[in-house]
């Protein structure tokens, strides 16, 4: 995107201010309560393109962003006094074979609970995940994710 122009026509509408209702509920739905964070406006997203656009944005207004998923987080990583613009992914939950990569892929908002369900009810398999539902696959497999399995098959970054 080096035009600087939002590549999403709907990116406006977006923006999600402090006014509201849905500003509270990405900012609060965080898990570990100790850290708090107070951005200007926050994002839900659907789509990539969303997602790319809200990043072009926030840098183009030299805003820091961040990501969430779960809201799981154990340190201050998300709700930090100096994130300006949190892009929330938890709408991203399609679960779904994807027949260029041959392979199934598992969208970064999908919760461990749903991936669980998704991967055995579909395709009768089973992926090396953490042992609590509700942690969001976006900030689980990047921070490795150890579970049940992980004696035998390793860990789900193994598999990213
Ligand atoms: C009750 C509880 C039980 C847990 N159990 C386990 C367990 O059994 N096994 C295990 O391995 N871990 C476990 N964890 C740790 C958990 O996996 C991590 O805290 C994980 O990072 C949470 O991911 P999230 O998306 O829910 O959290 P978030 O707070 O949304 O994100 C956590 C971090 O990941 C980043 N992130 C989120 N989405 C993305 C994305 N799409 N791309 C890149 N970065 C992203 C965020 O910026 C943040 O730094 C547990 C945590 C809790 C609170």
């Amino acid at each position: 995107m080096s035009t600087g122009q939002s590549a999403d026509s709907n990116s406006a509408s977006l923006r999600i201010p402090p006014s509201d209702p849905r500003f509270r509920a990405v900012v609060d739905k965080r898990f570990n309560k100790r850290f708090t964070a107070a951005p200007d406006y926050v994002r839900l997203v659907t789509t990539t393109d969303q997602v790319l656009s809200s990043v072009q944005d926030a840098v183009s207004e030299k805003r820091r962003p961040v990501v969430t998923s779960g809201g799981h987080c154990l340190e201050g990583f998300v709700s930090d006094a100096g994130v300006r613009v949190i892009i929330d992914v938890s709408p991203m939950k399609r679960i779904y074979f994807d027949p260029a990569m041959r392979a199934i892929a598992v969208e970064a908002g999908a919760t461990v609970g749903e991936t669980f369900r998704a991967l055995y009810d579909s395709w009768g398999t089973v992926l090396t995940l953490g042992e609590y539902p509700e942690i969001g696959i976006g900030g689980h497999v990047v921070g490795g994710a150890f579970g049940f399995l992980c004696r035998e098959l390793g860990l789900a970054a193994d598999y990213l």
